[in-house]
This record gives C-alpha cells, sequence and structure tokens, in this order.
C-alpha cells in the first residue's frame, strides 16, 4: 500500500456530493425535492403541515390507531395530537419491548403571531398587534410579502380557518419599516435594540366605511369584512391562532437549481424526509424494530406544553400500541420498551456560510452540500442543555449510513463560545432512549427565506429510510 493510499485510509473528512455527482443521483435528488417543495408550499403552520401529514399517511395505508383494538406485526397506525403533532408506526416483527426505531422532528417554524387583542386604528390605517414566535432577528420580518395563516375558534364550538395571502389573486400583508433617509438614529443602534417588537404592526386595511357616526371607520371596514367572510366578532380573536408567514412558494435557488429556498424548513426538511421514509420503509417486507415518525410541535419556543416534545404525547402513544400489542402495559414494560429505544432527534443544523466564516470552526462544521448531518452533542459553551448521545449509539448509526451509501458528515453548530441552540434530543434522551441528533445543514436558519441542498434533503430522507429498515 502507497503512503498516499495509507493516508486516505486513515484519515477522515467528510465527502462533497460534487466530488461523485452522477446523473443519476441528481435525478433522484430533484424528484425527491418536488415533493418536499409541494410539502413546505401547503403546510406552512403546525396545524396545516399535521393536517397534510395525516393525508399522506393515509394515502400510504395508515389506520388511525383508535380504530385498532389490536396491533399485529406489519400494522400501519398514525395518532393526532391536538391537530398539532402525529405520530406514525409501522409494527414490526421483534416483540416491542426489545425497543423501537424513532424519528423525532417538529413542523413548527418562527413566525408572527397575533397578540390576544391585536386589532386597532391608526391615522386611516387598521393594524393587527403582533408577538413573535420563536428566535427571529427582527428586521429580516419588515417590508416583506406575509400571508395570514390559522384558526379561529368562536363561542358555538364552531371555528374557521383562514388562509389568505398564498393565492397569486389574493392580497397580502406586511410590517412597515423605516426609510433609509430617516434612519440616521436608528443606524447607530444595536441591532438587538433598534427594532421594538411592540411595534411590530401589520397592516390589515385602509378604506373607510360608515357615516360620521362611527369614529374608527377602518377598523370598522375591516370588522365588516371578516364578519362577512367567516362570521367572526372582534372578541373572537381571543379564541384565535393566527399565523403571520412569508408569502409564497417554495423555490429552486441558483441556475443550476441546487438549493430549495422557502420559509419553514427548520424543521419541515427533515419532517417531510421521515414522513416520507416511513411511508417507504419496508415496502414488501415488515421492518424488524417497530418504525416510528413523530412530527411535534413548540420545539421552537422550548418544546413545553401540551404538544411539545416535553409532553406525554409519546410516553402515552407507546403505551397505547404496547397494550394493543401484548393486552397490557405496566409502568415497567413501558419503562424497558423505552430505555431499548434508538432515535434520531431529526434537526436542522446550521451549515458554514462562508460570507460569516468567523462564527464556525471550519473543522467541525457542518456543509451544505456534504449529506446529511449528525451532531453528538447540541448546544453551546459547556455542552448545558444539550443531549451527548453515547459513542456506542452513534457507531451503531455510522455503520447503518456507510452499509446504505448515506452520504453524511459530522459537525456542530458553531463556535463553544458564539452560542448555541438545542433540539428535542434531551427531552427524548431524558426518557432513557438513545438520542442522536441528525438532520439537514441549513443555510440562513430561521430567516424567512431559509436555503437546504438538495443533495442534503435527499441524504436525510436516506438516512431515515436506513435506520428505519436496519
Ligand atoms: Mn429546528
Ligand atoms: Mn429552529
Amino acid at each position: 500500500m502507497s503512503d498516499k493510499t495509507l493516508f486516505e485510509t486513515l484519515s477522515y473528512s467528510p465527502k462533497h456530493v460534487n466530488e461523485a455527482l452522477s446523473p443519476e443521483l441528481v435525478k433522484e435528488a430533484f424528484n425527491y425535492c418536488e415533493g418536499y417543495k409541494n410539502f413546505l408550499s401547503l403546510g406552512k403552520t403546525e396545524r396545516e403541515s399535521c393536517a397534510l401529514s395525516k393525508k399522506i399517511a393515509e394515502e400510504n395505508g395508515f389506520v388511525e390507531l383508535c380504530k385498532k383494538d389490536t396491533l399485529k406485526p406489519g400494522d400501519k397506525v398514525y395518532t393526532i395530537n391536538n391537530k398539532k403533532a402525529i405520530l406514525l408506526a409501522i409494527i414490526g416483527k421483534d416483540s416491542i419491548e426489545n425497543g423501537v426505531n424513532l424519528v423525532g422532528s417538529h413542523i413548527d417554524s418562527p413566525r408572527i403571531d397575533l397578540k390576544s387583542r391585536p386589532l386597532f386604528e391608526d391615522e386611516n390605517m387598521a393594524w393587527f398587534k403582533t408577538q413573535y414566535y420563536g428566535g427571529i432577528k427582527k428586521y429580516q420580518w419588515l417590508a416583506l410579502p406575509l400571508a395570514m395563516h390559522g384558526t379561529i375558534c368562536k363561542t358555538d364550538g364552531t371555528s374557521v380557518d383562514i388562509c389568505i395571502g398564498e393565492d397569486e389573486s389574493d392580497p397580502v400583508f406586511t410590517i412597515t419599516d423605516l426609510l433609509p433617509h430617516l434612519s440616521q438614529d436608528q443606524m447607530q443602534q444595536q441591532l438587538a435594540k433598534a427594532f421594538d417588537a411592540d411595534n411590530f404592526h401589520v397592516l390589515l386595511g385602509s378604506m373607510a366605511k360608515g357615516d360620521d357616526e362611527i369614529k374608527e371607520k377602518v377598523k370598522f371596514n375591516v370588522l365588516s369584512m371578516l364578519y362577512d367572510k367567516y362570521g367572526v366578532t372582534e372578541q373572537d380573536f381571543t379564541s384565535a391562532e393566527i399565523e403571520f408567514v412569508p408569502s409564497g412558494k417554495a423555490r429552486d435557488v441558483g441556475l443550476d437549481r441546487g438549493f430549495i429556498g422557502s420559509y419553514g424548513q427548520d424543521d419541515r426538511v427533515c419532517a417531510y424526509a421521515s414522513l416520507k421514509a416511513i411511508t417507504d420503509a419496508c415496502k414488501n417486507d415488515i421492518p424488524n424494530k417497530t418504525a416510528m415518525c413523530m412530527l411535534v410541535d413548540k420545539e421552537e419556543i422550548g418544546s413545553m406544553g401540551q404538544t411539545g416534545m416535553r409532553s406525554r404525547f409519546f410516553e402515552l402513544t407507546l403505551c397505547e400500541i404496547i397494550s394493543k400489542l401484548t393486552g397490557s402495559c405496566d409502568a415497567y414494560e413501558l419503562n424497558r420498551t423505552l430505555s431499548n429505544s434508538d432515535c434520531l432527534s431529526a434537526d436542522v443544523g446550521a451549515a458554514y456560510d462562508p460570507q460569516y466564516p468567523s462564527v464556525h470552526d471550519k473543522k467541525n462544521a457542518g456543509f451544505a452540500g456534504r449529506g446529511v448531518l449528525i451532531s453528538k452533542y447540541t448546544g453551546g459553551r459547556g455542552k448545558s442543555d444539550s443531549s451527548d448521545a453515547n459513542a456506542e449509539f452513534v457507531a451503531r448509526i455510522r455503520k447503518i449510513f456507510n452499509d446504505n451509501d448515506v452520504l453524511w458528515q459530522n459537525g456542530e453548530l458553531g463556535k463553544v463560545d458564539v452560542g448555541g441552540g438545542g433540539t428535542i434530543a434531551q427531552y427524548v434522551a431524558n426518557l432513557g432512549l438513545n438520542v442522536l441528533d441528525c438532520g439537514t445543514p441549513i443555510l440562513c436558519m430561521h430567516a424567512p427565506f431559509e436555503l437546504a441542498s438538495k443533495f442534503d434533503c435527499y441524504m436525510t430522507y436516506k438516512a431515515y429510510l436506513a435506520f428505519f429498515e436496519a
């Protein structure tokens, strides 16, 4: 063996897809991404993504878990948590107490929510007051076409779903920004302080209705239009979940169309990959281990609450599945299943951005085009708020990816002292499962327009598929 060959055998650096870019791979990845772009364009909120995932599950033969009294290997089931989270499962051949293979992602994304008393009029314009959801750089959300998505629940028990600003013929909405000519003082401020969240007002209307008896004629016009179209009054906003998100569909980016640009790729890129993987897994066979794909809500605000990963949704669903398989599920059986289970925490990572090299440790960064990204640990600084995966588990996953031609890389979010971020991994790990962060590297994370390499999207799917079929 020559020294060169020996060095190549002994050393490791993740390969870029461009080192072996075949027409077949381009075709496979691009085909896969057409379905993914559709998933992005049709589901922009957790409710919409959940409903869309339910539809995809049913089209692929998954049946609602509550409709089955008993379960057997090969059965495909799904269950939904409050219209905002969904879990799909294929029952495996192996005894469930030997553990399941779970891929967990989230379908909430940073956005602009409404305050609970949002509507007001100022200077012949009607506005909504807002509160942002998740970590945003506020300036990115100004002077941008926004669409209104959401649900308003009325006291008679009915609700209306709203989606305005996605169809070409729809109006859009926007939050105004200050002209540069008068921004002299603003430009001197720190970025974090230059934009006051309490001044984030969405422009709703500008035309009057009514006679001089009415003081707020534009607000009156807006309320009348909302009542005529949806039958809602101002008090109904008390029980509404309205989200403003960037208007428009997912697009190809670049002359060669190698990237996808869209709102909400964190974390629908992994949600779609895991959903597609579980519907494609073991097409003509039954998986050894029970395969589970879970799409949860509230990750962007800390996974708290009824529909987040810190809820008991996963445990209770697993308990229901064990009961329907074995006739019972006590704490001991549930615990044994949990601690024998494996999980890929399917969330995006930061791709190295050559425009901002100073925040990355280039030798430990994820890169667009180098495949699915595994991160042994997340968090920043002293690994606080981190789930540090077991080396034994990482070795097993590495072998699965190597054996199945999955292009993968390993890396962490950024420089140790620069910042950090968490995923659902720590909450799953607290239940006793082996957990590894494994997802798609993203550029412009949390921006209204995030970027992902089509090959990384496709490799993320291949990774989850290999994991389910292992
Ligand atoms: Mn995420
Ligand atoms: Mn995020």
